[in-house]
């Protein structure tokens, strides 16, 4: 079950600075705490343009979550965003100075250490849910993505590579903020050794280098290592955690996906968005009874 009943916000603010993985440019962050309930809103500082993270505002999704709003790109937003839902901070003024947002590691795992550090704040008010009642799926040939209703948030997902190195992955998780950090949040983006060139053709990957994405060739992975065995299923579940903000909400059901990707993640955020009579709005996700997530974390026993 969601851990935490009431809306949360950041207990101070946080700057990270890095490169984009696409267009190889610096981009500074600033996440700013709110005083109310606010939802996951981006500002574009060289316009002054507020990008709130919605459905309806997505954009290009070849090979990265972008917002646009009045002609303002946003690019690669996902795994900030998944960071921060996975952690349950859903009220946040998140400002960037370009156009995309920094890759760090390839991973989620820079953001979640900040936000922890940061730790958390409570809101007025209850955290407001979109509860899944009936069923949407959304397909593309082979590749699918629906969503069921359940008593939490749970992820089913399924990757199946035609590469030897990469081949049939899948894994199932219902989320907690532990369970995010600990299972998702530190698997790297990846892609293919010979998708690279046509990638750098269109402009895309110009900063991607092995010490923020996760190379498979023919014979296996050309990093030194893998974070986990099967790390690349476990950081689409990351993008779609970070895909699934654009509800604008956290989200009560189980996702399945098959083979999915950003396009789908976000075809699935619209088709629910669209479809009012598959799910209703409840404050009655029962807070789990266990210890707190964030502060403790520093002391907590073994
Ligand atoms: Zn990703």
């Amino acid at each position: 079950m969601p851990r935490s009943a009431t809306p949360q916000t950041l207990s101070r603010e946080i700057t990270i600075s890095g490169h984009g993985l696409h267009g190889n440019r610096p981009c500074t962050v600033r996440l700013v705490p709110v005083a109310a309930p606010s939802g996951l809103v981006f500002v574009h500082l060289p316009t002054g343009t507020e990008i709130p993270a919605k459905a309806a505002l997505a954009g290009d999704l070849v090979l990265a979550t972008t917002l646009v709003k009045d002609g303002v790109r946003l690019q690669t937003v996902e795994h900030l965003l998944s960071a921060l839902m996975g952690l349950e901070v859903e009220h946040l003024r998140i400002e960037v100075d370009a156009e995309e947002l920094p890759i760090l590691d390839g991973s989620a795992a820079p953001w979640v250490e900040a936000i922890l550090r940061a730790g958390s704040k409570s809101l007025e008010g209850r955290r407001r849910f979109l509860k899944i009642t009936q069923p949407v799926e959304v397909r593309n040939g082979d590749r699918w993505i629906r969503v069921l209703p359940f008593d939490g948030f749970r992820l089913r997902y399924v990757i199946d590579f035609p590469v030897p190195a990469l081949g049939r992955q899948s894994r199932e998780l219902s989320l907690t903020p532990e369970k995010y950090r600990r299972e998702l949040s530190a698997a790297r983006t990846f892609c293919m050794e010979q998708e690279i060139d046509l990638m750098r053709a269109r402009g895309l990957a110009l900063g991607g280098s092995l010490d923020n994405a996760v190379v498979f060739g023919a014979d296996g992975p050309l990093n030194e290592s893998l974070r986990f065995e099967d790390e690349a299923v476990r950081h689409k579940m990351l993008d779609l955690v970070g895909d699934l903000a654009l509800l604008g909400a956290p989200l009560l059901g189980l996702v399945e996906a098959h083979a999915a990707g950003h396009a789908l993640h976000v075809a699935l955020t619209q088709a629910i968005l669209a479809n009012p009579a598959c799910w209703e709005w409840t404050e009655d996700a029962k807070p789990a009874n266990v210890r707190r997530f964030f502060h403790p974390l520093v002391a907590q026993p073994a």
